[in-house]
């Protein structure tokens, strides 16, 4: 297993185009070895471009990509030691799963016994025992795709998995097995596994590390409660959590911070010039108040979703949504609220300006 490093990484799939409509814009980024990191973003975000470049699909418009100290910016896909799980499974349809298991290595040139001792051993924790046997091509897709995985596994000197959207074509209810199945891998191997999907779910279950993309831009990498509870910009605030963050634009009446008409009451005169400013605040922190203290908030719609209820409204004339205990009542049109101040955040042009999270 290997660190990874991107360099100053950038990727262009136009050779005319300028560096703002970059499909990749330049990056730095290390991952670390025995650590696992989900690339989570909307479609076209580009991950699976930075994917490609780290295992040499692609070769960069600028930078480099090392593997510890070496260099493999330009090294062919195959010299990289990299195991790919792709969204639809790479196996040899009519091959035994030994043989497929035991095919990466044979075709490195490994002695056949030490191959398929070794395959067999693989089956043994991906507990595919029993289906050593049998074709591939008569697997359900999430069998597939443990094989597949396998495939990856057998080899001893991996320097990283990445997987990519790799539970797509699986059945839902057989997708929290495969995924459990890839974090027991790991804790077991200590590999370094790098995994694309555009599902927060997917992402922050699976991941130490969780690095939020948008428009070739990485906007936060971080811990699952990191991107929950500090997000360091509004499309983080935004694209994780359900509903995501409420972003409310702050107006101004003479230097005080205004939501809607309703003073903010914090200071924002240092900062009250600096660009585009915005609220933050998770519907998870908002609470009701009963004593008719905070801020008014007219109520549009309320959803029972089991376990809690989302309730959809405005604050002056900007939508916000709160969350709110299944067994509370609301029964008027109108409430008031109040923003934990520990959880509100106030961004400047889109991110976090450091020190005002806190109240
Ligand atoms: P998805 O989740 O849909 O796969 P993604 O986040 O993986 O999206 P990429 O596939 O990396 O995003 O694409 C990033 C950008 O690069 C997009 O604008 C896409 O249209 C463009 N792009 C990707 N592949 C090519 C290609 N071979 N030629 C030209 N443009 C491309």
């Amino acid at each position: 297993m290997a660190t990874v490093h991107l360099r100053n990484i950038a990727h262009s799939y136009n050779p005319y185009q300028e560096p703002r409509d970059y499909a990749l814009k330049p990056l730095n980024l290390t991952w670390e070895h025995g650590k696992t990191y989900a690339l989570l973003g909307p479609s076209g975000c580009g991950k699976t471009t930075l994917l490609n470049i780290i295992s040499g699909l692609i070769t960069p418009s600028d930078g480099q990509v090392h593997f510890d100290d070496t260099d493999v910016t330009h090294m062919p896909t195959a010299n990289r030691n990299i195991a790919q799980v792709f969204q639809f499974p790479v196996n040899y349809d009519t091959m035994t799963v030994r043989d497929n298991l035991a095919f990466p290595l044979i075709n490195k040139g490994e002695n056949r016994s030490d191959a398929y001792r070794r395959a067999d051993e693989i089956a043994e924790i991906l507990e595919v025992t029993n289906i050593l046997k049998s074709k591939a091509e008569g697997l359900t897709a999430d069998l597939k795709q443990l094989v597949s995985l396998g495939r990856g596994l057998v080899r001893k000197d991996v320097s990283a998995i990445l997987f990519d959207e790799p539970l797509t074509v699986i059945d839902p209810a057989r997708k929290w097995h495969l995924r459990s199945k890839i974090k027991e891998i790991q804790r077991q191997f200590n590999h370094t596994m790098i995994y694309v999907t555009h599902d927060q779910t997917e992402a922050l279950t699976f991941a130490d590390n969780v690095v939020v993309m948008e428009a070739g831009e990485i906007r936060q990498i971080g811990s699952p409660k990191d991107l929950f509870e500090r997000p360091e910009h509004t499309f983080v605030g935004y694209f994780i959590g359900s509903p995501g963050m409420n972003l409310i634009p702050i107006d101004f009446d003479d230097k005080k911070p205004l939501i809607g008409s309703q003073p903010l009451g914090i200071d924002l005169r240092d900062i009250a010039n600096s660009g585009k400013l915005e609220l933050g605040i998770r519907p998870e922190f908002i609470t009701l108040n009963g004593n008719a203290e905070g801020f008014e908030m007219t109520v549009q719609n309320i959803e029972n979703v089991g376990e809690h209820k989302i309730v959809r409204g405005a604050i002056g004339e900007h939508g916000i949504n709160i969350i709110i205990p299944e067994n509370n009542e609301i029964g008027s049109d109108t409430v008031f609220v109040n923003f934990d101040p520990k959880h509100t955040m106030i961004y400047s042009d889109g991110a976090l300006v450091e020190g005002t999270e806190n109240g």
